[in-house]
């Protein structure tokens, strides 16, 4: 039997995703399987197949459904890829990551999201997710280079650090803009001094932050 009473709300949630255009199965297929209201307290849980951002503690929240299924399908994530997943916040976007077959490397700069996300991580299974405490801005040197990049959090400009970290041919979405307007850009490494860059529309993201907290 099963016990998860999230499973109709998701499946919804699916739905709606694909009536906005995500297209992507495997993306979608993530998303009808991750169980988001276990990202959330309690008390939220009844909002977590809403389509929308919901606050996650310390001024932060976990992004909304649409945005992230649209970042994840424009990273196009194949089973195997080593991916850096910056601001990790509650843990849902890492979990997603895994899903679809990533070797997850997730950094966060505050330190009760970082402890919480790893343990909820954990406790889920998500076993191909590493959790750590640093700063986006930084990196992950140490497990460099990515295939993948992904920034959840809005910068003025793409760290030069995580470009530094991005394998030749790999791809980092990342909102740019101030803390009023931000576009999402999609930019493919084409070799160290070649970068592609592509101008995926207006989104909300919270700041990317410098240093730890
Ligand atoms: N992917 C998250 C979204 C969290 S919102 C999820 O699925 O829940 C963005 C997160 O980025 C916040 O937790 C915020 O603390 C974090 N963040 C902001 N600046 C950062 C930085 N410089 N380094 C690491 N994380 C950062």
């Amino acid at each position: 039997m099963d016990m998860d009473l999230f499973v109709t709300p998701r499946k919804r949630l699916v739905e709606l995703l694909r009536e906005k255009g995500i297209k992507d199965e495997r993306v979608l297929k993530a998303i009808e399987t991750v169980p988001r209201h276990l990202f959330v307290s309690e008390a939220l849980q009844a909002y977590a197949y809403d389509d929308s951002a919901l606050p996650i503690g310390y001024g932060q929240t976990i992004s909304q459904p649409y945005t992230v299924a649209f970042m994840l399908e424009k990273l196009n994530v194949e089973p195997g890829h080593k991916v850096l997943d910056v601001g990790t916040g509650s843990g849902y976007q890492a979990a997603l990551l895994a899903e679809l077959g990533a070797d997850v490397y997730s950094i966060e700069r505050i330190y009760p999201l970082y402890e919480e996300a790893k343990e909820r991580l954990a406790k889920l299974g998500y076993h191909n997710v590493k959790v750590f405490y640093r700063d986006g801005w930084i990196g992950l040197p140490e497990f460099a280079p990515y295939d993948r990049i992904v920034v959840a959090a809005a910068a003025s400009h793409p760290p030069e650090k995580l470009l530094e970290q991005l394998k030749t041919g790999g791809i980092m979405i990342i909102p740019i803009g101030d803390e009023y307007f931000q576009k999402l850009v999609r930019i493919l490494k084409v070799d160290e001094n070649k970068y592609e860059k592509q101008d995926l529309g207006p989104f909300v993201f919270v700041p990317l932050k410098k240093g730890k907290e």
